[in-house]
């Protein structure tokens, strides 16, 4: 966007900046933001408004400023989950894993700092790293989007940044890197002093057999992990998104974050609903059902959808992606359309909005290949 008024001071490298906006239409079947279809159950809208009560109570008095409670839910949740040992001084939590990220240029990016990625990925690393001053950098994957070793340590070598992303399982494409590559990833970074984030938003969707980064915490203090409550918990309207990583990173986080910045709404529904893990996560296998259905349907229909570890599946050849969005709209569909050429993001439903999706894409085929 260029034309701000004149007499806006807004800064010089926000200018040409739009805001982030996946549209959020009123439609049947919503499959275009990697949100979980399943809504809470009755047990935890009513533990959750229980918690409110108390919460309501004391609204006239700051929330915990570090919300030990919650880091501390949260770290056993990944403890267990991911056999590890970490404590609650390698925990934060915050608005979301936006937030997090925001926070982690805030502290290690910024003016004279620079962060790469390898895209196609989640477009907010770059446009946070653009909003806190950060130079950022498109690093590449491979022409099926995969990304070796060998590929991200010469990229790594040769632009010398301060960040390093890695989105794993990534978004828009949907597969993990392997823990071997990250591993190399993180020993390259750290021979030239720099930090990498390893964006997990998509984790628990993971096929069998892929191991977090959240296992190198230990033994490597320049690996940080971002995690959220969004996806796999099925809590995006919480906003809470978390990181694992060295104490130090920690306490660095907590020099930028704003006092109070978690809510005690936040704090307590987030709380609650991590008293209700077993449940929300039994979605999963569900969601990655679709999700492998979503893919052979569509390799049935002459599509080659990209493998995925996530609640996604990118998928193509299309001969005119804006077409076949607007084409899919048309019939209730929301999908993705996120600027790549000839293909699309489909979010893995409820098995109806599942089938809504192929049924429209199905009728729609024709025209659309
Ligand atoms: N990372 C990735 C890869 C994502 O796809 C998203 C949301 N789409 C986020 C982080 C941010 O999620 P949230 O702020 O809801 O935790």
């Amino acid at each position: 966007m260029s034309n701000w008024p004149v007499w806006l001071p807004i800064r010089e490298d926000l200018r040409e900046l739009t805001a982030y906006g996946a549209p959020q239409l009123e439609v049947p079947t919503r499959l275009n933001t990697n949100e979980n279809p399943y809504g809470p159950s009755k047990a935890l809208i009513s533990d959750i408004a229980e918690s409110l009560r108390t919460i309501a109570e004391n609204l006239n008095r700051y929330p915990d400023r570090d919300a030990l409670e919650l880091r501390a839910a949260l770290v056993s949740y990944v403890n267990g989950s991911c056999g590890v040992d970490l404590t609650v001084a390698q925990t934060w939590a915050a608005n979301g894993s936006n937030e997090v990220i925001q926070q982690i240029f805030q502290a290690f990016g910024g003016h004279g700092r620079t962060a790469l990625g390898f895209v196609p990925s989640y477009s907010m690393h770059s446009i946070i790293a653009r909003t806190t001053g950060t130079n950022w950098i498109d690093g590449h994957r491979d022409s099926d989007f995969t990304l070796s070793a060998s590929s991200a340590i010469s990229q790594i070598t040769q632009s010398r940044p301060h960040l390093v992303f890695v989105t794993s399982p990534n978004n828009p494409t949907g597969t993990a890197v392997s823990l071997e590559t990250q591993e190399a990833i993180i020993k390259a970074a750290r021979e030239i002093g720099a930090l990498v984030v390893v964006d997990e938003a998509y984790a628990e969707f993971a096929r069998a057999g892929t191991i977090s980064a959240i296992t190198l915490v230990t033994d490597h203090p320049n690996v940080l992990v971002t995690r959220t409550m969004s996806k796999a918990f099925a809590m995006a309207g919480t906003r809470l998104g978390y990181l694992l990583a060295h104490s130090s990173v920690v306490d660095a986080l907590m020099i930028v974050r704003l006092p109070y910045h978690l809510s005690s709404v936040t704090q307590g529904v987030a709380l609650t609903a991590l008293k209700h893990t077993d449940e929300l996560l039994a979605t999963v296998d569900a969601i990655k059902v679709q999700r492998d259905r979503i893919a052979n349907e569509l390799r049935a229909m002459g599509y080659q959808p990209v493998p995925s570890d996530a609640n996604f599946v990118l998928f193509g050849p299309l001969a005119d992606a804006k077409a076949t969005w607007a084409a899919l709209l048309a019939r209730g569909v929301l999908v993705r359309d996120v600027g790549l050429p000839g293909l699309l993001r489909v979010t893995a439903g409820t098995e109806a909005e599942t089938t809504a999706f192929l049924e429209a894409l199905e009728e729609i085929s024709q025209e659309t290949k």
